[in-house]
């Protein structure tokens, strides 16, 4: 008897061996288990190509409607895709499209699996992390500056009043100038979501800037921060869960002699680039999860790698492939834990529980693939082809139903 899942979840369908993947994890694991109502968006860039990429719009208004979503891995094109799959244009990134309309944080949690021994050995716990998902040098403007000059910021008020003028730099010869800008809302809400994250999952709360270098820009943060923890004080009491503000630097140094367990906000660039050191700390993309959280709490689950090019390609000549699915499965697992948990169904939730402590157990019994292989300790003597590791939870998941 499959378990009835209450409301809708919406499917994002995506590329190339993400793809591959998408639709064993779900004929497999979810389809037998659920009776679930997905709402399905297919994401794959022929489709978004075909409805001048109307179709993300839609499944971001979709996730608003019905308040969780699940994505699969899309393909952001460049040049090179728009040549490969003849494309009208160099759609935007489909995920910030998403981010945009839900105005949601990004957070990513790594898998810890026993036998996959983070880089940093004093790693016990996930160190998450909490990416702004809006402005700074993601929605700048930039030049290039061919001669002597000077380069001013100008603010027109709207509705008149006085413009304020403020010099950047006099180049004596060519150089490079950026404007950048974020807003108070934005910052807002990131705090806010980054407080209702680490109270849902009671861990303290890390925020890091340079504010003695930029007193306006990055202090600007560090003041609304301050301001949403006051907020949120008796809550995060209760909870003990601690707030500390930190010199980025001193952040990463900190994290590092960390034992994990924290939410580390980050400014939207330092997101970007320390979510990719995170990840391959804690072994491979393949076990690093993300899920996008708006204020108005709706949630959106993926993986947090791309659609695995190289392995596509692989299969696509008919060779054997070992892609990791685990974050895909978690990614889906994340979806339906959260369906459970806003509908009230303890039978759904415990589904999702159930499928994520077999897959990690199928790797703790030495059964993975490849990406893992290399770093698993103690070693093991084989790796598993793609389908081999999602048949073998599936069998897994199968016996434990029954039972
Ligand atoms: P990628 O898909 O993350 O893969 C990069 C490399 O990391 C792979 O070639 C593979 O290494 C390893 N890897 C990543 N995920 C793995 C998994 N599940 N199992 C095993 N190995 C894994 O990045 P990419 O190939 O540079 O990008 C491909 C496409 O993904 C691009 O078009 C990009 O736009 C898109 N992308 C989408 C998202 C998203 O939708 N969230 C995020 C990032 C990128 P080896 O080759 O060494 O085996
Ligand atoms: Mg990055």
């Amino acid at each position: 008897m499959a378990i009835k899942v209450t409301n809708p979840v919406v499917e994002i369908d995506g590329d190339e061996m993400t793809r591959i993947i998408w639709q064993s994890i779900r004929e497999k694991l979810v389809r037998p288990f659920l009776d679930i109502d997905l709402k399905y968006y297919d994401l794959g860039i022929r489709h978004r190509d075909e409805t001048d990429d109307r179709i993300t719009v839609d499944a971001a208004e979709a996730i608003k409607k019905y308040g969780v979503g699940v994505k699969c891995a899309t393909i952001t094109p460049n040049a090179a895709r728009v040549k490969e799959y003849d494309l009208k244009q160099q759609w935007k990134s489909p995920n910030g499209t998403i981010r945009s309309i839900l105005d949601g944080t990004v957070f990513r949690k790594p898998i810890i699996i026993k036998n996959i021994p983070p880089a940093v050995a004093k790693w016990r716990k996930p160190v998450i992390i909490g990416r702004h998902a809006y402005g700074d040098i993601y929605k700048n403007t930039e030049m290039v500056v061919e001669g002597p000059g000077i380069a001013e910021i100008v603010f027109t008020p709207a509705g008149g009043g006085e413009r304020k003028v403020v010099k950047i730099h006099e180049f004596k010869g060519a150089g490079v100038v950026m404007g950048m800008h974020n807003t108070e809302k934005s910052i807002r809400s990131f705090a806010q979501a980054c407080i209702k994250y680490a109270l849902s999952e009671k861990v303290d709360l890390w925020f890091g800037a340079k504010d003695t270098i930029s007193k306006q820009y990055h202090g600007f943060f560090r003041d609304i921060f301050a301001e949403e923890i006051g907020k949120a004080q008796g809550a995060l009491q209760a909870a003990a869960i601690q707030y500390r503000y930190m010199l980025i630097d001193d952040a990463v140094a900190q994290v590092m002699k960390s034992e994990g367990g924290m939410l580390w906000a980050c400014m939207n660039y330092d997101g970007d680039v320390m979510s990719d050191m995170i990840a391959s700390g804690f072994g491979s993309l393949g076990l690093m999860t993300s899920v996008l959280v708006s204020p108005e709490g709706q949630f959106e689950y993926e993986a947090a790698h791309g659609t695995v090019m190289r392995h596509y390609y692989e299969y696509l000549k008919g060779n054997p492939t070992s892609t990791n699915s685990v974050a895909s499965i978690f990614a889906w697992t994340g979806a339906i834990g959260k369906r459970g948990e806003l509908d009230g169904t303890p039978e759904v939730v415990r589904f999702a529980e159930t499928l994520e402590r077999i897959v990690i157990e199928t790797v703790e019994d030495g059964i993975m693939t490849k990406d893992l292989m290399l770093i698993a300790e103690p070693k093991v003597a084989k790796y598993a082809l793609t389908e081999e590791f999602v048949d073998a939870v599936a069998a897994r998941l199968k016996e434990k139903m029954n039972a």
